[in-house]
């Protein structure tokens, strides 16, 4: 039942089937779930807002705490003011949040509501309490991904609340990208291993990963507060991590307070991260510790142990953007092919970028933004590949093809892993090949013939 297709791929034009992305607002969700005490604000159905809960919930197995605007027959057709205004009247009166982010969904979108003029008139009735900020972004899932509501949604924290008082101060902004709770951790942690002072925003740790002490914390003591965000137009750089989720933000910084910035890749993998590491060393004009050097090295042991049986392993891969960037690129480092990458959020110049990268290792690599996880399956079913990387939805392709599936990215539902331990950095890269390596060799254990079964493989 579960075998979903045949090998014959039909040309598709309007319709995808298991897309590699879901809809905006879960990224500007994500995003606002960074900022402490912050309530997203779903203008739209309950519908939208009950689903882009329940996934954050089930991907991070933590409370997503969101409000919605309920929109019901009536705001469809005389739009979504009314029910805003109640909203924030609620959430203040209720919740109270210190700030609270909307975002739009297909429904408001189509219907027009004008979001900024809402908060002035909301801010003019005296609804927004004293000291008190509502932001927005608008994020129709009929363009875009999650990824780009995310960025939407960061370029809105910096659009609306970055400042410049004129003096500027020896501190570093990291814009993320879209990675995990314990990846922002990771990334804290190597700054400050290099000795670097920094913001990070948004910051999910200790939010959607928050210790468990018996009681519910509607805000979790984690994420960059609203003094943090404003103190962002007073730094002397910005370094923005994965270029489709942090440029965005890091350019109207830019433009906004005069912060010039650098993007980079997502750091995961050897090169990513010497080139994240570089840039908080030349950012902070300190030394790498030699701790740090350990670490690295002891990635590149694990390489080199493990190269037997990474040369020339073929794998299918599915995600985010951002995320294949690195991972392909991480992939190419330990020898293996890539054969077919395949995203679900548009993006014809990343095609390119990703070609190039697999051109070291095998040129014929099929790229594709925009597609789907039915055609990727259909591809594999003509060219056999060793194993399959993406998020959970590909469990299916992987259970039908009997073939090693490695997860990563979003969502994740059945596993806990990824939440708990980083993938980034030199010590994710360990973790990355632990998890192929791993994957590879149960197989084996499993399927090899009696005679064949090895100890050591
Ligand atoms: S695609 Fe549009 S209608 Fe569907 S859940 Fe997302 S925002 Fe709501």
């Amino acid at each position: 039942m579960l075998e979903g297709t045949t090998a014959e791929i039909r040309e598709r034009k309007a319709l995808r089937i298991n897309p590699a992305k879901t809809c905006q607002p879960i990224g500007a969700m994500y995003a606002a779930l960074g900022i402490h005490k912050c309530m997203p604000h779903s203008h739209g159905s309950q519908g939208c807002c009950a689903y882009h809960r329940s996934q954050l919930t089930r991907h991070h197995k933590e409370p997503v705490a969101a409000t919605t605007s309920s929109f019901t027959e009536g705001a469809s057709v005389f739009g979504g003011m009314a029910n805003l205004k109640t909203a924030l009247n609620n959430i203040f009166t209720i919740y109270e949040p210190d700030i609270v982010a909307v975002h739009t969904t297909c429904l408001s979108e189509v219907i027009g509501d004008d979001i900024p003029m809402i908060i002035k008139k909301s801010a003019e009735d005296g609804i927004i309490p004293e000291g008190k900020t509502v932001i927005h972004t608008n994020t129709p899932s009929f363009a875009g991904s999650h990824i780009t509501g995310f960025s939407g949604q960061c370029a809105a924290f910096v659009k609306y609340l970055a400042e410049s008082t004129g003096e500027t101060k020896n501190v570093v902004n990291i814009f993320p990208g879209w990675v995990e709770p314990a990846d922002m951790r990771e990334i804290k942690r190597l700054a400050e291993l290099v000795g670097v002072e920094y913001i990070l925003a948004p910051d999910t740790s200790d939010v959607l990963d928050s210790p468990h002490d018996g009681k519910y914390h509607m805000y979790p003591d984690g994420g960059t507060t609203v003094a943090q965000l404003k103190a962002m137009g007073d730094s002397f750089l910005s370094i923005a991590l994965g270029p489709l989720a942090s440029t965005a933000a890091a350019t109207e910084l830019e433009k906004k307070c005069k912060v010039p910035n650098k993007v980079l890749e997502l750091p995961i993998g050897v090169k990513a991260t010497d080139e994240f590491v570089n840039a908080l060393r030349l950012a902070g004009d300190t030394a790498v510790p030699a701790s740090l050097e350990k670490e690295r090295g002891r990635l590149i042991d694990m390489i080199s142990d493990m190269s037997q049986y990474m040369h020339n392993l073929k794998v299918a891969i599915f995600g985010d953007p951002d995320h294949l960037t690195s991972m392909v690129s991480f992939l190419v480092e330990m020898g293996a092919k890539p054969m077919i990458v395949v995203t679900g959020t548009p993006g014809k110049k990343w095609e390119g970028k990703l070609k190039e990268i697999c051109s070291e290792t095998n040129p014929e690599a099929e790229v594709l933004a925009f597609s789907d996880i039915h055609y990727m399956h259909q591809w594999i079913k003509n060219n056999p590949v060793d194993l399959i990387m993406g998020n959970t939805y590909g469990k299916y392709v992987a259970r039908t093809e009997k073939l090693p599936f490695v997860r990563f990215g979003f969502p994740i539902l059945d596993r806990v892993g990824h939440r708990a331990f980083p993938m980034l950095g030199y010590n994710g890269g360990m973790r990355i090949i632990e998890k192929i390596t791993d994957a590879l060799f149960d197989q084996r254990d499993r399927e090899d013939p009696d005679h064949e079964v090895e100890l050591v493989l």
